[in-house]
């Protein structure tokens, strides 16, 4: 399992899918799926999903396949290009990143973001991080009528240049581990999930444009009118010792259960999971004797927070991995969590049975 996983994670993050522009993940996982003789459906904005049969309250399994990254927003005369972020990038770390403006398979034009030369960058400057709109990136092509004959537009999707790359102790380090290992899990489902001979019906759904408004998952929820959603996706890995004081999570030590997200600024959401899930995970973990790792965050936020309010309202939870570095175009995951996370989701899933009740009054 642990090397099918790897797999999947290496080639899903060579795969380049900024949001609003994942139609090369979505058909790079319906290939995967369907190799495993698994057939799935898209919507309108490109959220894929399969179905698999079961009785008892219907689960929507889920996990995003965009990544964050940027949009040409200008080309100078002299052939640099500007850019427009989308999602939650960091400035700190986009000086000298090396970028793939994406303007079809195979035709896609590599290029780096600049860094002010070394020797003539003041004092005042050194400790500063270049506000987002002073940066360009530079492809080598030296003007306007180069770049744009090379096929990149106003409006061309840009993420980081995919990179993967496996480090000691079975980590994995690349771009877009957020969330291109939650797919990975959800492939390995996949291949549980076609197998079982009992259980829920289950919606497997890789969900679009949740790195740019959160919200792609909503019509697909909206359609399936699932009971239970479960989403999967990083979770605050809090042992490097710049994190020390935002939580209890170490990388390695086991999946992740989100007791609270919340996020402010603007958008006024968050998740606090249904009691039936949390009791139903942490009765998995005991019975899998795998280590549940809790987690609390401020300033952490999933698409189920919208598909929480879905219908009547959807028991939800967000599950995941510990993850270092997010955001950056260097993130790092353990391959031993995504195990433990495919095995816990695999024994929780089936106890939900026909009988599985979803009063929090039977819980509180
Ligand atoms: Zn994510």
């Amino acid at each position: 399992m642990k090397n099918r996983i790897k797999r999947d994670l290496m080639d899903l993050m060579m795969v380049p899918g900024l949001s609003g522009h994942e139609d090369r993940v979505r058909r790079f996982l319906r290939g995967r799926l369907e190799a495993m003789g698994v057939a799935s459906r898209s919507d309108r904005l490109g959220n894929l999903v399969a179905h698999f049969p079961g009785v008892g309250p219907r689960v929507m399994l889920f996990a995003h396949m965009d990544q964050l990254g940027f949009i040409v927003r200008r080309i100078e005369a002299d052939g640099l290009i500007r850019l427009a972020r989308l999602g939650g990038v960091p400035e700190r770390a986009l000086a000298a990143q090396q970028v793939l403006i994406c303007v079809g398979e195979g035709r896609d034009i590599p290029g780096i973001i600049a860094n002010k030369s070394h020797h003539a960058t003041t004092l005042s400057e050194k400790y500063q991080v270049t506000p987002f709109a002073e940066l360009y990136v530079d492809t080598g092509l030296s003007c306007a009528a180069e770049v744009e004959a090379a096929g990149i537009r106003i409006g061309a999707p840009v993420v980081y240049a995919p990179q993967a790359v496996e480090l000691g102790n079975d980590r994995i380090c690349g771009t877009c581990v957020d969330d291109r290992a939650g797919c990975a899990v959800l492939i390995e489902m996949a291949r549980l999930l076609k197998d079982r001979t009992s259980g829920p019906p289950v919606d497997l759904a890789f969900t679009v444009l949740e790195e740019f408004n959160l919200r792609g998952a909503q019509p697909l929820a909206q359609v399936l009118q699932p009971d239970i959603a479960i989403q999967l996706d990083l979770m605050l890995a809090t042992d490097t010792p710049d994190m020390g004081a935002r939580g209890d999570m170490v990388l390695g030590g086991g999946p992740g259960m989100s007791l609270y997200s919340f996020h402010g600024r603007g958008t006024l959401n968050g998740v606090i999971p249904h009691p039936a899930m949390v009791d139903l995970f942490e009765r998995a973990a005991k019975t899998a004797g795998i280590p549940l790792q809790r987690s609390a965050q401020v300033g952490v936020l999933t698409d189920l927070s919208y598909v929480q309010l879905t219908g009547e309202g959807v028991a939800a939870i967000d599950m995941g991995f510990p993850m270092r570095y997010s955001h950056s175009a260097r993130e790092l995951c353990d391959l031993d969590d995504l195990v433990s996370l495919t095995r816990l989701l695999d024994v929780a899933l089936g106890g939900i049975g026909p009988e599985f009740s979803l009063d929090r009054d039977d819980y509180t």
